[in-house]
């Protein structure tokens, strides 16, 4: 087995794209778990009312039990919602339920509105001394406060991209949409890292969407596709990632060698968050 290298730092990375279906979740959890399982400690936060995450994490996450909701309107802190996965000892989440879909409108009007999660990890994260590698944040299909508030709370963004046909359009939407929250909102923030999913290699489309992101973003596309597979899709409904799940196919496979790159890449994308601070 290879050994994966830590970060020297928490690393902390919001899966973004306002698109739905893209692979967010499916990339976060999946992720997380081979990042887990290669022995990194890894804390994935839930910000989709959907709570898709928690439910491939293995979770309970039914409306009314505590979740991310009540940690962003200030009732309870990280430490009490947290959950152990149960595949893997390293891995622990902050479940979602439905009720945080009425978060965006409750919040609209406080002025620390977006800064909510940001303060109760901080919060968290200073009165546990638990160390975690990497914190993911899995974000919801909009551009709303709730991503709002992980683009916050992130210094890190990764984008997955499907390869399909329409794949970049959105993706200067959603690249203005982070270099707005840059300006305004949160100057530590950079896209570290492009992931390209559903791919199809007998496709002469999924090899086009590739070498274009590759053309545009050639030093944070990682090399790893994820392939297109009917064990990452069935995996949720058992409660398991495909790391668990079918550890040694096609998708478990990928994943894990995706989670390798973003490993290997963690210097570089804390010398590009510490690049941010120059200009101070
Ligand atoms: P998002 O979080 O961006 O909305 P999901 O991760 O939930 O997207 O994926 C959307 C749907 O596609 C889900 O049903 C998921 O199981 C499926 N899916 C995601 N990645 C793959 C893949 N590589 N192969 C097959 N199905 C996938
Ligand atoms: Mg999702």
């Amino acid at each position: 087995e290879t050994v994966f290298p830590q970060p020297s730092r928490t690393r902390f990375i919001a899966v973004a794209n306002q698109k739905g279906g893209v692979g967010k979740t499916t990339s976060t959890v999946n992720i997380a778990a081979a990042l887990a399982k290669a022995g990194s400690r890894v804390l994935v936060i839930d910000m989709d009312p959907q709570g898709n995450a928690s439910t491939a994490l293995g979770v309970p996450h039914g409306s009314g039990q505590p979740s991310v909701y009540d940690v962003i309107e200030g009732r309870k802190g990280i430490a009490e919602i947290k959950l152990p996965c149960p595949d893997f000892e390293t891995l622990e989440v902050v479940p979602s339920s439905i009720d945080l879909s009425g978060a965006e409108l409750e919040l609209a009007d406080l002025p620390n509105r977006n800064y909510l999660l940001r303060s109760a990890l901080h919060a968290f994260l200073t009165e546990s001394d638990l160390h975690y590698d990497y914190v993911f944040f899995d974000c919801a299909p909009s551009l709303g406060l709730l991503v709002l508030n992980a683009l916050c709370a992130a210094r890190e963004v990764l984008i997955p991209i499907q390869a399909e046909y329409y794949a970049l359009e959105g993706l200067g939407q959603l690249i203005h949409t982070i270099g707005l929250a840059q300006s305004t909102l949160n100057r530590h923030l950079v896209i570290s890292t492009i992931l390209v999913t559903m791919y199809d290699r007998r496709t002469l489309l999924s090899k086009e969407v590739y070498d274009e992101v590759h053309e545009h973003y050639p030093s944070i596309v990682l090399e790893t596709t994820i392939p297109r597979s009917v064990r990452i899709s069935e995996a949720p409904s058992f409660g398991q990632t495909v790391i668990a799940y079918d550890p040694h196919g096609a998708g478990a496979v990928a994943y894990r060698e995706a989670a390798l790159e973003i490993a290997q890449h963690s210097e570089q994308a804390l010398q590009l968050i510490d690049d941010t601070r120059k200009n101070e």
